[in-house]
């Protein structure tokens, strides 16, 4: 059995949805399960509806309207016999949706109203796809993944309940899959309590992964918009190559430093099983893109990894005493509880500073917190983080030459500088 993922991209319109069905039936000997993300910046837009819902902005409305007009205008752009049916279905979950965001929310419920709006974009796309597929001849089960995927209740970073997911995947989804094309959502999960989780911006990959995992799939394939796993953005480096092959540890760390390529947690389940994962281009599906497996060459060109809206945080005792164990246990503990990642961390006898990604208004409450410690705080915002991995000494020069570098720091093969731009 083989495992597709297609990203919001390929399904961003009529032409994307058609796409996707002439790949799909291009390869209808296989046995399949399609994942399919949410159409387009679908998931943005969601994420505004529960801002708004959520702030009482007073655009809930005119939002939810701006989405299914997107939607209609894809089902129109399809054109198929069956647009009525279409329509139907999405008519219904638009209601599921208006009635959610009707009930007032508390605050403290944000991240739980979060993964319980933004899963309906993968409803919505899974539910066109299948039914535009079926128009075209095309036999498929559309499939709820909240059946199969069961997660803690992280609400919007919900971890894997592996046994309980591994057991209903093989009991209930595997003799389905079996017999016919599946097609399912990336991305969302159940928690605990039946409630929808999400898995994190971008979690597709991730399902698709945890779907090969629990079926014993022979390969998954992320269908992207470029030519598979490039050395850096072609839209940020003009002369980046494809990378044809990449072992699975090289994947990691490139997903860890941020490739947006690849979902972080896609790989591990995949080297587990030894399972290959293809990075395709859903604009030339015939092209071989990259395959990352376990027997692949050493890598042999440097990878650039641009990160924008970073913050740099430098933090000193205000006693100008010196930062002990003790006040970075303290650091640690909150930068958990706000859930900041630090994708570089520099430590003196006198201060802390760490980068970190600008998300939301965390960073705010963050040093709220910190100053509550004594530690007076400094922040740099708007910063570029720019990582090399296997980094050449051409490389790092290229990035020294020409940028405004304000720390930097070497790992082993890795490079990091951090950008004013
Ligand atoms: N639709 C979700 C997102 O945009 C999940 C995904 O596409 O992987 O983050
Ligand atoms: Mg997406």
């Amino acid at each position: 059995m083989k495992i597709f993922k297609f990203g919001g991209a390929s399904v961003k319109d009529a032409e994307g949805v058609k796409n996707v069905a002439k790949i799909l039936a291009g390869c209808s000997d296989d046995k399949l399960l399609v994942v399919i993300s949410a159409m387009g910046k679908s998931t943005n837009h969601l994420e505004k509806i529960v801002h708004a819902c959520t702030h009482q902005t007073g655009e809930t409305s005119s939002f939810i309207k701006e989405l299914k007009d997107f939607h209609h205008a894809i089902v129109n752009g399809l054109g198929t016999a069956n647009t009525a049916v279409m329509l139907n279905d999405i008519e219904n979950l638009f209601l599921e949706l208006e009635c959610l965001v009707e009930t007032p929310v508390n605050p403290d419920e944000y991240d739980f109203l979060y993964d319980q709006v933004v899963a309906f974009g993968e409803l919505l796309s899974t539910k066109i796809v299948s039914h535009y597929l079926l128009n075209e001849g095309f036999k498929n089960q559309w499939i709820d993944s909240r059946n199969f995927i069961i997660t803690d209740d992280r609400y919007r970073d919900a971890r894997i309940q592996w046994s309980e997911t591994e057991k209903i995947i093989t009991k209930k989804l595997k003799p389905l899959a079996e017999k016919q094309t599946v097609i399912t959502q990336g991305f969302i999960g159940r928690g605990p309590v039946n409630e929808t989780t999400t898995l994190g911006r971008e979690g597709s990959d991730y399902s698709a992964a945890i779907f090969a995992y629990c079926l014993n799939a022979d390969s998954v394939t992320i269908w992207k918009d470029v030519a598979g796993v490039m050395n850096a953005d072609p839209k940020k480096l003009s002369n980046a190559t494809l990378i044809p092959q990449l072992g699975y540890s090289d994947a990691i760390e490139l997903a860890y430093y941020g490739a947006s390529v690849i979902h972080p947690k896609t790989i591990q389940p995949l080297m587990a099983k030894d399972i290959p994962l293809f990075v395709k281009s859903f604009i030339n599906p015939n092209q071989d893109g990259t395959k990352v497996s376990n027997q692949s060459e050493a890598l042999n060109v440097p990878c650039f990894i641009f990160k924008d809206n970073q913050v740099l945080t430098e933090l000193k005792t205000r006693d100008f005493t010196f930062i002990v164990e003790q006040n970075l246990e303290h650091i640690f503990r909150l930068l958990a509880k706000h859930k900041v990642r630090c994708n570089i961390i520099q430590n003196s006898a006198i201060s802390f500073s760490f980068v970190a990604d600008n998300k939301e208004n965390r960073m705010q409450s963050l040093i709220a917190e910190l100053a509550n410690l004594g530690l007076s705080s400094h922040t740099t915002d708007s910063l570029e983080l720019i990582t090399i991995y296997n980094a050449t000494d051409d490389s790092k020069n290229s990035v020294l030459k020409q940028s405004n570098v304000l720390l930097q720091q070497n790992n082993g093969n890795t490079s990091h500088y951090l950008i004013r731009p």
